[in-house]
């Protein structure tokens, strides 16, 4: 086998998983307790109302040990029936995963597409619904890791719900909520689902999901096949002793409880504002240098990540690798299609303004290295 190495200390830029502060770290070292006893359960208690205040939501929030593509499939199959119509709206490559899963279980999907760095734009939108018809959901990403772009979700939902009052609006906040505005119960959104390496300060492994009246309504005659997904048995758990109907990963709720903590001192609005200077600065840092964004419309640029064309004449894995050997600091290449073509900043959850600067400083030394000329 190989040789152990120690886990190196790195600036992770990537859009998740996230650095995790130190207090959570230590928070998570804990000793495990038992997931029945009443320990676990005053965690959750205590975790669940901070979790609805930031899904901004009365609903009860359940929480699965899952990645956000969990969160994808947990989504439908609690809604939807097979056969069922779904308008997908497409920006980039998670969008593009939550309509293959939709139709892997069956369901017809009709989708809006608009070219990667774009965000979908309401008036083509309203006027592509308006041609559709007998639609039981739209299913929207929020925040488009894939290429950086923010969509207008409470827009959106408003025009879903003129064409189509009793949809079900879908939402994938996997990389955007707690980072960025996102109002559940305002903006009469049905389905939301996050992950925990995002902007909540903790390791890959939770993943939060709240459902609207509208939507608990839908489940009950839904019937799409589930067992671990099942709403009604996590929800049952909550409500009777603030547990889980299967095992729990009980150190990240250690760790999720202690982030909780630490957002609330810092407080949701000053969060997302820490959030929006932290996109203005990577963005304003990469124009400067000459390069180019991937986002098309800086209303819609991701204050969560920034994806960045890779200039001509430089090799994305070799500006990754030299950052990532030289400077210890970690981004992401593209994903699918854009592979190769760009690089991604994350500037999600725990970071400080001094992580970014070192960031973009380094791209902007290593770009030069390899001979990049603006
Ligand atoms: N949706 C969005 C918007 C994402 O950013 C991601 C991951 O980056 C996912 C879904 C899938 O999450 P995971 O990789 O945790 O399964």
């Amino acid at each position: 086998v190989e040789a152990r190495v120690p886990i190196p200390r790195q600036n992770l830029r990537v859009p998740g998983p996230t650095p995790v502060p130190q207090q959570v770290l230590d928070a998570q070292a804990a000793p495990l307790i038992n997931h029945r006893g009443p320990e676990f359960s005053a965690i959750m208690k205590r975790v669940t109302p901070r979790l609805q205040y930031f899904f901004q939501t009365t609903s009860p929030v359940l929480t699965y040990p899952a990645s956000g593509t969990g969160g994808q499939e947990c989504a439908l199959v609690n809604v939807f029936s097979p056969g069922d119509h779904v308008v997908a709206i497409i920006i980039g490559n998670f969008g593009t995963r939550l309509a293959k899963i939709a139709t892997a279980f069956g369901l017809n999907v009709t989708k809006i597409e608009f070219a990667w760095g774009e965000a979908a734009d309401p008036n083509v939108v309203e006027s592509r619904l308006k041609e559709i018809s007998d639609y039981r959901g739209v299913l929207i990403t929020h925040n488009e890791t894939s290429t950086g772009v923010t969509n207008d979700v409470k827009t959106l939902a408003e025009i879903v719900r003129r064409a189509n009052p009793d949809a079900l609006i879908v939402v994938d906040a996997v990389s955007s909520l707690s980072s960025l505005p996102l109002e559940m119960d305002p903006w009469d959104l049905d389905v939301v689902f996050t992950g925990s390496q995002k902007g909540w300060m903790i390791p890959p492994g939770i993943m939060m999901i709240a459902a609207s009246e509208r939507a608990w309504e839908a489940h009950k005659t839904s019937k799409l096949p589930r067992f671990y997904w099942d709403w009604s048995s996590t929800r049952k758990n909550l409500e009777a002793s603030w547990q889980h109907p299967t095992t729990p990963p009980v150190s990240l709720f250690y760790a999720l409880d202690e982030a909780l903590e630490m957002m609330i001192a810092e407080g949701r609005e000053e969060i997302f504002a820490r959030h929006v200077k932290a996109g203005e600065y990577v963005r304003g840092r990469a124009q400067a240098m000459g390069l180019k964004l991937l986002s098309t419309d800086p209303r819609y640029a991701s204050n969560t990540v920034t994806a960045i064309r890779t200039p001509a004449g430089i090799e994305t894995k070799a500006i990754l690798k030299k950052l990532r050997e030289e400077d210890q600091i970690v981004l992401a290449d593209g994903q699918d299609h854009m592979k190769g073509k760009m690089f991604r900043v994350g500037h999600l959850g725990y970071f400080t303004q001094t992580d970014l600067e070192q960031a973009m400083d380094a791209v902007e030394t290593r770009l030069h290295e390899l001979g990049y000329q603006a």
